[in-house]
C-alpha cells in the first residue's frame, strides 16, 4: 500500500484522505490544533456541536451537498432573512424589488446595480482574467455604486488599497444569487467526523519540514516538544500556501497574501430577534466587523456570530478578545434590540490564514510540486469562491492526480 501524508485536517485535506483511503492507500493525516475541521471545526456547547465561525450550505455548493448526501448527514434549508445596516437603517436584501428600495443608492445607481448583478449571474458581462473589481464595477455600474456599496464591502473583506479581481466577486455574485433567500443548516461536526472516521488522523502536530521522504513534525510544541517522523510516498498540502512555502526544503513558490478572521461568538440569555445575516455597510460609520449571523434562526442557540477579517498581526488584530467584545457590543445595542447586560458568555476564533487575498496578480500556483507533492486548499480555489465544497473539491482533485500517477 502506497503511504500518503495529507498536512492538514481542514476540510480540504480530510476530503483528500476519505477519497485515498476509499481507494486503498495508506493514509495519515497530520493536524496542528488539537481537533480537526480547520476553518469549520465547532465548539460543543452543553451536548450541542456548532460551528467556531457560522457555517451554513449555500444552495449551488453541489460538492458540499453531494458529500454530504453520500455520508448520510441531512441538510435543512430555511428561509433567511439578509440586510445591510448603514449605521443608521437596516435595508432587506433578499429579493430583486429590495434593490429598488435600497435608499444608500439613488434610483438610477439602484437599477444599474441590478444590471450589474444580473449579467454577472447570467454571464453576459464577465469580467477580464486580470480586471480590478473597480474597473469592472464602475464601467458596468458606475463610479457612484462602487464607491458607495461595492467598494467598503470589498474593503471590509480583502483591505483597503488592495486590487481584488472582478472574477472573484463576479463568482460571489453568481454563488449567491443562489443561496440568499435560502440557506442549508446542517452539522459540520458530523461531516468533520465522517470524513476522518477510517482515517489514521494524528492532531496535535505541527509539520515543520518536508524532507526527501519523510516529514518532519513537532508534537505539543514549546519546551516538552517532541520530534515525530512520518514517511510518505505522496503528501497533499491542505495548509496554506505560506506555511507550505515555510517547510519545504526549498520555497518555490510565489508569494499568496492572507487575511485572518476573528469571529465573537456571543451567547445571549434569550434569542434575539432580526436578520440571520446582516452586513455593515460602512461609508461614514466604521464598527469592528463586517457582519452579523443570527444563528438562533437555525439551532435554536440564542447565538450571534461577529465577525471581521483582518490583516492577521495588525494592530487592529492584537486588540484583546476582551476590548473587542465590549467593543463589539457598544456597536450591537444600536443595531440590535439586544442590550450588554443579556451577554451570558462569549468566545472568540482567530484564524490567521482565513482566505487568500484573491487580488488581479493572483500567481498561478502549481497543483504539485515535485514527483509526490500535491497542493490543495483554499489557496487552489481561485477564481472559484472560498466555500466549504470548493475546498472539499480542491483535495478531490489532489487525491485523484495521486490516483492517476499511480495507475501510470
Ligand atoms: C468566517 C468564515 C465563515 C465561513 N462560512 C462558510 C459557510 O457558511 N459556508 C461554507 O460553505 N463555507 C464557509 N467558509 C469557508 C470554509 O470554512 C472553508 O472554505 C474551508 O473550511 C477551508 O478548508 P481548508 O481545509 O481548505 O482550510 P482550513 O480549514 O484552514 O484547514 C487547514 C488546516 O491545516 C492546519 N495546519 C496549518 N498549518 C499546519 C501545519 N504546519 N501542520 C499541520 N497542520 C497545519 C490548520 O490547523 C487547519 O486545520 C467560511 C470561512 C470563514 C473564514
Amino acid at each position: 500500500m502506497k503511504k500518503v501524508v495529507v498536512i492538514g485536517g481542514g476540510l480540504s485535506g480530510l476530503a483528500a484522505a476519505w477519497m485515498l483511503q476509499d481507494h486503498d492507500f495508506d493514509v495519515t493525516v497530520l493536524e496542528k490544533e488539537p481537533e480537526l475541521g480547520g476553518l469549520a471545526s465547532c465548539y460543543n456547547l452543553s451536548g450541542v456541536w456548532i460551528p467556531k465561525t457560522y457555517h451554513h450550505a449555500i444552495g449551488n455548493d453541489q460538492v458540499l451537498l453531494e458529500t454530504l448526501d453520500a455520508l448520510g448527514i441531512p441538510v435543512t434549508w430555511k428561509e433567511v432573512d439578509v440586510g445591510f445596516n448603514d449605521g443608521t437603517l437596516t435595508y432587506p436584501f433578499k429579493k430583486p424589488t429590495d434593490l429598488l428600495k435600497f435608499k444608500p443608492l439613488s434610483m438610477i445607481q439602484r437599477l444599474r446595480f441590478g444590471w450589474l448583478v444580473l449579467s454577472a449571474i447570467q454571464g453576459w458581462n464577465w469580467p477580464g482574467v486580470h480586471e480590478s473589481v473597480e474597473s469592472w464595477v464602475t464601467r458596468t455600474a458606475g463610479v457612484q455604486v462602487y464607491l458607495r456599496l461595492v467598494k467598503p464591502l470589498v474593503e471590509s473583506y480583502f483591505g483597503a488599497g488592495c486590487s481584488v479581481a472582478a472574477r472573484y466577486l463576479a463568482n460571489r455574485f453568481h454563488s449567491e444569487s443562489a443561496s440568499i433567500k435560502q440557506l442549508g443548516h446542517t452539522d459540520f461536526h458530523q461531516l468533520v467526523q465522517k470524513l476522518s472516521e477510517n482515517v489514521n488522523c494524528v492532531t496535535g502536530v505541527d509539520v515543520t519540514r518536508i524532507n526527501d521522504h519523510r516529514i518532519i513534525g513537532q508534537r505539543n510544541g514549546g519546551l516538552g516538544s517532541i520530534t515525530e517522523f512520518y514517511p510518505f510516498d505522496y503528501v497533499v498540502s491542505a495548509i496554506p500556501v505560506p506555511t507550505l512555502a515555510r517547510v519545504l526544503p526549498e520555497n518555490s513558490l510565489p508569494f499568496v497574501p492572507y487575511r485572518g478572521c476573528v469571529c465573537l461568538m456571543l451567547y445571549f440569555k434569550q434569542k434575539i430577534p432580526g436578520y440571520y445575516w446582516l452586513n455593515v455597510l460602512s461609508n461614514s460609520w466604521k464598527p469592528p466587523f463586517v457582519s452579523i449571523f443570527n444563528c438562533s434562526e437555525f439551532n435554536d442557540l440564542p447565538v450571534i456570530y461577529v465577525v471581521s477579517y483582518l490583516t492577521p498581526h495588525s494592530e487592529e488584530w492584537r486588540i484583546t478578545d476582551a476590548s473587542r467584545v465590549a467593543e463589539s457590543m457598544s456597536w450591537l445595542e444600536n443595531m440590535l434590540s439586544v442590550s450588554a447586560s443579556d451577554l451570558v458568555s462569549y468566545r472568540v476564533y482567530r484564524n490567521a490564514t482565513a482566505t487568500p487575498v484573491y487580488s488581479t496578480d493572483y500567481p498561478n500556483l502549481p497543483t504539485q510540486i515535485g514527483e509526490r507533492i500535491f497542493l490543495a486548499g483554499t489557496s487552489m480555489i481561485y477564481p472559484n469562491i472560498r466555500m466549504s465544497g470548493t475546498s472539499m473539491q480542491s483535495g478531490f482533485k489532489a487525491a485523484e492526480r495521486i490516483m492517476e500517477k499511480e495507475e501510470k
